[in-house]
């Protein structure tokens, strides 16, 4: 049975300092997700947590938005309502603007006597106020050696201003004290894909060019912009999505097996990954990439607008809410394997999934075993499970043969309750476990293949290709992935 305890040596005392403090990601994540691990910790007396935002609020107002918020978030079994008043009575409010040094002096004197306890900065804020906020703590004296802060996403809209945010955090900060968010890498099927490859060894031969055919990572949402057209129409699902979320998957599933599990081993070897991808040149844009923009369709059976029809969008916006691409890696392990990503608002379907596909059988002796080989699926969301998918005799006379799956029923193996992403990576954070958690070079890799695919769409200056609300993205996306003989999962078998 999993131990769903953090071992109560290992947790440290800390004082935790939300920036952002009343955003929708501290009320639908953060504070749900610390409440979580309170009401599983056994020791939890050493802890603190001050939510600092520019609302003029009284602590007790804060925490009557934070019981009316998470509430909604913390499905009803895990809700107690005893667990949910100790937890909030370790919650604070400050009222601060990150940007104007004044308040500063407020959020000192609170700290004032613990200056040996882990210490975490959370910025939960846009990341145009990440050098300002770290210039002023570090201007209080608020950055001891226990010191961590936290950088949420997006790092920037391209290399250059990911450097320069990255630069000022490096001022106050050294990198062993910046943890850069990526929630994905948080996830328990993240960690089981680790544990799938580098504790069993029938893997080890299969994992690479000579096994695999293909590689599909898809994070696809039903939702559209919802209310964050703004902010999602000068980023665009490259930037939002494939940047961060997509290359972090592919660099767990391609990166060769680190020494140890240390946050540099892991890192040096993701990182390689990053360096291998081949550039997408403008001559080959084309055929490698797919960008998409939905149109009015149906969800579910509802009628839903299209993205121009969204709130803050601009009429005439050529921002993409959809991209397909074929990735390559240039090194030994994975020469000629293509990797299809593909992401998109508004598909048919919500989830997130890696899908392997291995090549099939030399020589076909059994009727349809030659043209499929076995897969293996590996689901992140919504339910989170591993497949693996082989081969069987259907029974009766004839020597028929078709995929079925095994499946790694993660609930009904450990009858315990999953960790949310963030649960897990703010234990972390606060037991400075780095792993889970980007490098400032891993960074600097993903934005040096992701800005050439964003300059060649500027200069071919096309819109990109329409897709209705409700399906797979525009057919350009089959055909980029048909051409090489093979298939999206959802029009293979399931
Ligand atoms: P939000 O707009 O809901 O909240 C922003 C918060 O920052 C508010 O509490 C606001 O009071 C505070 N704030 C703004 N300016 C401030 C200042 N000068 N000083 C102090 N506080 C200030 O945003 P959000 O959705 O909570 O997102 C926060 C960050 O997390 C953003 O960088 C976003 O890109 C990132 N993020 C959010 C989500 C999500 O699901 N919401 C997911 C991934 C990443």
């Amino acid at each position: 049975m999993q131990d769903t305890k953090v071992s109560a040596s290992a947790l440290q005392e800390f004082d935790l300092i939300f920036f952002g403090g009343t955003g929708d990601l501290a009320m639908r994540k953060l504070l749900p997700a610390l409440y979580n691990r309170f009401r599983d910790s056994q020791h939890t007396q050493g802890w603190r947590i001050i939510g600092v935002a520019r609302q003029d609020l009284s602590r007790e107002q804060y925490l009557n938005l934070v019981s009316e918020n998470c509430r909604q978030f913390i499905p009803g079994g895990d809700f107690d309502e005893r667990a949910w008043t100790a937890f909030t009575a370790h919650l604070e409010y400050l009222r601060l603007d990150g940007t104007q040094p004044e308040g500063y002096a407020e959020l000192a004197r609170r700290l004032q006597n613990s200056n040996d306890r882990v210490r975490v900065f959370y910025l939960s804020t846009a990341a145009s106020l990440f050098a300002q906020i770290c210039t002023n703590l570090a201007a209080n004296q608020l950055v001891t050696p226990q010191t961590r802060v936290v950088l949420e996403k997006p790092l920037g809209r391209d290399r250059a201003s990911s450097y320069e945010i990255n630069e000022a955090v490096a001022k106050i900060f050294e990198e062993r004290q910046i943890y850069r968010i990526d929630h994905y890498l948080g996830k328990e099927t993240v960690q089981n894909l680790i544990a799938l490859r580098f504790g069993n060894a029938i893997f080890e031969p299969l994992w690479r060019r000579s096994n695999v055919q293909d590689v599909q990572i898809t994070l696809s949402e039903t939702v559209g912009v919802e209310g964050r057209g703004d902010y999602y129409d000068r980023y665009g699902a490259l930037r939002d999505m494939v940047q961060n979320h997509l290359l972090q998957l592919l660099c767990i599933l391609a990166m060769e097996p680190p020494s140890s599990i240390d946050p540099d081993a892991v890192r040096d070897e993701k990182l390689k990954v990053l360096r291998a991808l081949r550039p997408i040149t403008l001559d080959c844009i084309k055929a490698k990439t797919v960008r998409g923009q939905y149109r009015a369709g149906a969800i579910d059976g509802a009628a839903v607008r299209g993205y121009l029809e969204e709130a803050d969008i601009p009429p005439d916006s050529h921002t993409e809410t959809f991209v397909a691409i074929k990735a390559e890696l240039d090194n030994w392990r994975w020469s000629g394997v293509p990797f299809y990503l593909r992401t998109g608002k508004r598909m048919q379907e919500r989830m997130a999934e890696i899908v392997v596909n291995f090549r099939p059988v030399p020589h076909a002796i059994l009727p349809t075993s030659a043209s499929e080989g076995n897969r293996l699926v590996i689901r992140l969301q919504p339910d989170e499970e591993v497949r693996l998918y082989l081969m069987v005799k259907v029974p009766g006379a004839e020597m028929k043969v078709r995929p079925v799956d095994l499946n790694l029923d993660f609930k009904q193996e450990f009858k315990t309750r999953q960790w949310d992403a963030y649960e897990r990576l703010l234990m972390d954070v606060i037991l400075g476990k780095l792993t889970l958690f980007m490098r400032r070079d891993e960074l600097d890799a993903a934005w040096r293949w992701i800005d050439p695919i964003r300059d060649g769409w500027d200069a071919l200056g096309e819109p990109p290709k329409s897709y209705a609300a409700g399906t797979w993205g525009p057919t350009a996306s089959n055909t980029l992935i048909t051409r090489d003989g093979n298939t999206w999962r959802e029009d293979g078998y399931q």
